[in-house]
């Protein structure tokens, strides 16, 4: 998947040659849609104004983009103002919406996300997904997307764009649907579109990490170019570069886990000697502050298959806060190789911030000051302020709050996909 949500309609045009009447008129719903969202309530004369528009043109699109559901006009505004009042111009939050899912190790979510980013529907579900085959998986999230899709209707919404948020790698080039590698899933090479039982279309299929910071960019602290690192099942990373995701060429840019923090120190799940995971991994942390039991196999960084704790970062962060001492060296010295990696990533791509998300944003408060020890020491060529370093405030719920926003953040950029679909 490459929408980000930041493609300009303009760009449709651009693709097909001298933009034709109906590219022209997509191009400004667009226009029109994206200036309601990003500040509404306005009025028709309000929309003319920013977007030079004619207010009969406007007028058009507007009515256009009411019939679809996607803007309301409602109350007269408050007239604190000279000239005539207009009516508010609003965006529908009880129309088109977006589905986020999400497969974890051990949880399925699903939820729904109104036009106006409100999310209006919300279910968890523990499930053992690790090593059981991906159709049981599916069919039981299939059920969940159900149920939610089923609410959302109820509170008198449209589900429209389903998209999935995966622990695994996802490339580009296949249509979105395919996940190529998720270890600690046990999959490999799963076509979600042909295992997916329905009701109801397959979801797009998207890495969580990206997911995770493309939440971060439309909802939480990032903005511009940063980096987001997450714990989840392993270590995410993604890179969002003057607002938009990069992929890389094969869609696998990000992989922050797999950067070398210790040359030829432990052996990674990769093979590699001295990725981060198996230093700042969860796996790695809850072993070193022995709450589970070393592994077996080579130091690697897969998530234990039979651990003790239901939620082991919240537990971790429950014996962080009552001082226990393991637990907070453990947490340092996964925050100290953090900083290794970040620092690498900040020399090479200059970001404004660095967010820490997922099951870390649980736990900065005790990884920060050795991620920050370890980022000033490596760090000299250029100024870093302390502060752009920052824990996500969407913590765990990123991806799936990012799957669900994809389409909601396409509506915004162009609505008349809803209706002209085969264009996009
Ligand atoms: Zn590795």
């Amino acid at each position: 998947m490459t929408e980000d949500g930041q493609q300009p309609a303009g760009d449709l045009a651009a693709r097909r040659g001298p933009a034709s009447q109906q590219d022209m008129r997509r191009q400004n719903l667009a226009l029109v849609m994206r200036t309601v969202a990003a500040a509404h309530p306005l009025s028709r004369a309000d929309v003319a104004g920013r977007t030079g528009l004619t207010r009969t043109a406007v007028s058009s699109l507007v009515d256009e983009l009411i019939g679809g559901g996607l803007l309301l006009e409602g109350e007269l505004e408050r007239s604190g103002r000279v000239g005539r009042p207009g009516r508010a111009l609003v965006l529908n939050g009880n129309g088109p919406a977006g589905l986020g899912l999400e497969i974890g190790v051990e949880h399925l979510s699903a939820c729904v996300i109104d036009l106006r980013g409100e999310v209006r529907v919300e279910l968890h579900r523990p499930a053992a997904n690790a090593g059981r085959p991906a159709e049981q998986t599916l069919a039981e999230l299939a059920e969940l997307a159900a149920r939610a899709e089923d609410e959302a209707v109820a509170l008198g919404l449209r589900v429209v764009g389903r998209v999935l948020a995966v622990p695994g790698s996802v490339p580009l080039g296949s249509p979105g649907r395919r996940v190529e590698h998720a270890p600690n899933l046990g999959w490999h090479q799963v076509d979600v579109t042909e295992l997916w039982p329905g009701p109801g279309a397959a979801p797009a299929v998207e890495n969580e990490a990206n997911l995770g910071a493309l939440a971060e960019l439309w909802q939480g602290t990032g903005s511009g170019t940063f980096v987001h690192i997450s714990a989840g099942e392993g270590i995410g990373g993604a890179l969002v570069l003057d607002g938009r995701l990069f992929h890389g060429v094969q869609g696998f840019a990000g992989e922050l886990g797999h950067l070398t923090v210790r040359p030829q120190g432990r052996t990674c799940s990769c093979g590699a000697r001295g990725c981060l995971e198996p230093y700042a991994g969860l796996a790695a942390v809850l072993r070193s502050a022995g709450i589970v039991d070393e592994p077996d196999g080579p130091g690697g960084a897969a998530y234990p298959a039979h651990r003790q704790e239901p939620d082991p970062i919240a537990e971790l962060a429950r014996r962080a806060e009552e001082g226990d001492a393991d637990v907070r060296r453990a947490l340092e010295h996964a925050g100290t190789a953090l900083g290794t990696a970040l620092a690498a990533a900040v020399n090479l791509f200059d970001p404004a911030t660095l967010v820490l998300g997922g099951g870390y944003a649980d736990l900065a408060k005790w990884l920060l000051p050795a991620m920050r020890a370890e980022l000033a020491g490596l760090i000299r060529v250029r100024p870093w302020p302390e502060e752009a370093l920052r824990a996500s405030p969407l913590g765990r719920r990123g991806p799936v709050l990012g799957a669900a926003l994809v389409t909601v953040r396409r509506l915004h950029s162009d609505p008349a996909g809803l209706w002209l679909p085969e264009a996009v």
